[in-house]
């Protein structure tokens, strides 16, 4: 099937490639991309830059069957790559398993998250991607292949942003399925949750923090416990006696149950529920993951930029990421603490103040996030990326056509077109 392509999910970005293929089949798809000059992947469209973008086609796996085939001896699910979180998560659910994490939205597809290293929170676990245990590509030739957790070069597959080929399907870790509850607080002063950030992020399974950065206050904290555990006392911060949106007047019928009410973790896990939009639909994103070590002088530099950004910020989110060995990913090599700002969709305002922040931010070893708005270049980001040149190398190898390459994969990692 052909589509026309117009923009992604924020519409921030127009793609330039004239359409999108929908094979039916992997047979189709290995014909598309063998025989194609240059060709890129496309999930949901939720990344917010011209990512996934190309000149030749665009391709999706959302029409390829989907498969949802659990092995419970191991432990895994092995998923159509097109198929979205929320999908997988309530089949899961259905037959008594779960994932150990979810980002704050269901509505994105399993191969386009995992390519850009996407994440929830959780000082004990790691990314949507570090739970990745195989991968089925097609790639520039064609020919399908797989690749397994314990492969050579596997930590490089993961996060590749498309780079390497267009993922059939995606094996993920899988656990027993289990209840979370969501409890919120309010009004944290910001120097009481730096003070004692690691208790405040340790002290449910997933943690963020919503806030600005001028009023000296994290306006919510949001604790998502597993099981029975009782919320704690923090620090004296209010409990919320409502259900709150993190977007101050956006219509909380579109945000997970929360009050304490424990239900399923597909239920609790994301902010946003399946069936609504998530966010306010109207908005840019950036995030930069700082090495955790680093988060107290990272906040600190944020606050004293405040002023410069305060009129472009919806609301800021603080999570926490376990570390990985993933080549590209975030959190390589150390726990990290993703720093989030959902802007106003104003593009040159939001890019007009990306420099001051990754001026602060990336000194620090800061990662930003492949699927949000920034700035760095190749030559700045290599240093936050100890396995840059064996991923080139990889790329080299997998695509020596250079098919899959584009204008955002030469700007960021400096892969030659
Ligand atoms: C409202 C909103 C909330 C968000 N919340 C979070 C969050 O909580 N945490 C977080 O970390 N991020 C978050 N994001 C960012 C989002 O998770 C990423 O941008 C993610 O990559 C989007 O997945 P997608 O399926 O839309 O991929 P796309 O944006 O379509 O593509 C992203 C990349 O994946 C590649 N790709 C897609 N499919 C395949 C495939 N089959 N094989 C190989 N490569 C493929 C593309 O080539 C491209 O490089 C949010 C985004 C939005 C809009």
């Amino acid at each position: 099937m052909l589509s026309v392509v117009t923009k992604n999910w924020a519409g921030n970005h127009e793609y330039a490639a004239a359409r999108v293929q929908e094979p039916a089949s992997v047979g189709e798809l290995q014909d598309l991309v063998g025989s194609a000059e240059r060709v890129r992947a496309l999930g949901t469209r939720h990344s917010f830059t011209d990512v996934a973008d190309t000149t030749g086609d665009l391709v999706s796996t959302a029409g390829l069957p989907v498969e949802i085939e659990l092995d419970g001896d191991r432990q895994q699910v092995r998923v159509s790559g097109g198929v979205r979180y929320g999908d997988l998560a309530a089949t899961l659910q259905e037959r008594g398993w779960a994932l150990a994490t979810m980002a704050s939205l269901p509505h994105i597809s399993v191969a386009g998250a995992v390519a850009t290293g996407t994440h929830g929170s959780g000082d004990r676990t790691g990314s949507l991607a570090a739970a990745v245990a195989g991968l089925d590509l097609v790639g520039a030739d064609g020919a399908l292949r797989s690749t397994r957790r314990g492969d050579d070069d596997f930590p490089g597959h993961v996060v590749s942003l498309g780079a390497l080929g267009v993922a059939t399907h995606v094996i993920l870790d899988v656990e027993p399925t289990y209840d979370v509850r969501q409890d919120l607080y309010t009004d944290l002063p910001w120097d009481v949750a730096v003070a004692h950030f690691d208790e405040l992020t340790s002290s449910a399974y997933s943690v963020s923090l919503f806030t600005d950065w001028s009023s000296g206050r994290v306006g919510q904290v949001w604790l998502k416990g597993r099981g029975d555990s009782a919320p704690p006392d923090l620090w004296g911060a209010p409990a919320a006696t409502a259900t709150l949106h993190m977007l101050s007047g956006a219509d909380t019928a579109a945000v997970t149950r929360q009050g304490g009410v424990a239900g399923p973790w597909n239920r609790r896990l994301p902010h946003f529920r399946m069936e609504f939009t998530p966010s306010r639909g109207e908005e840019l994103q950036s995030e930069y993951l700082v090495p955790r070590p680093q988060v107290g002088e990272a906040i600190t530099r944020l606050r004293g930029l405040a002023s410069l950004f305060e009129g472009l910020l919806q609301v800021t989110e603080v999570r926490t990421i376990a570390a990985d060995d993933l080549w590209l990913s975030g959190a390589y090599g150390g726990d990290a603490v993703g720093l989030h700002f959902t802007w106003v969709r104003d593009v040159p305002g939001v890019y007009a103040v990306l420099p001051r922040i990754e001026e602060a931010l990336l000194p620090l070893g800061a990662r930003p996030h492949w699927g949000k708005c920034f700035l760095a270049t190749a030559e700045l980001l290599r240093p936050a990326y100890p396995r840059m040149g064996d991923f080139h190398d990889l790329a080299e190898r997998l695509d020596p056509s250079h098919k899959f390459r584009n204008a955002f994969l030469e700007r960021h990692l400096g892969l030659a077109l």
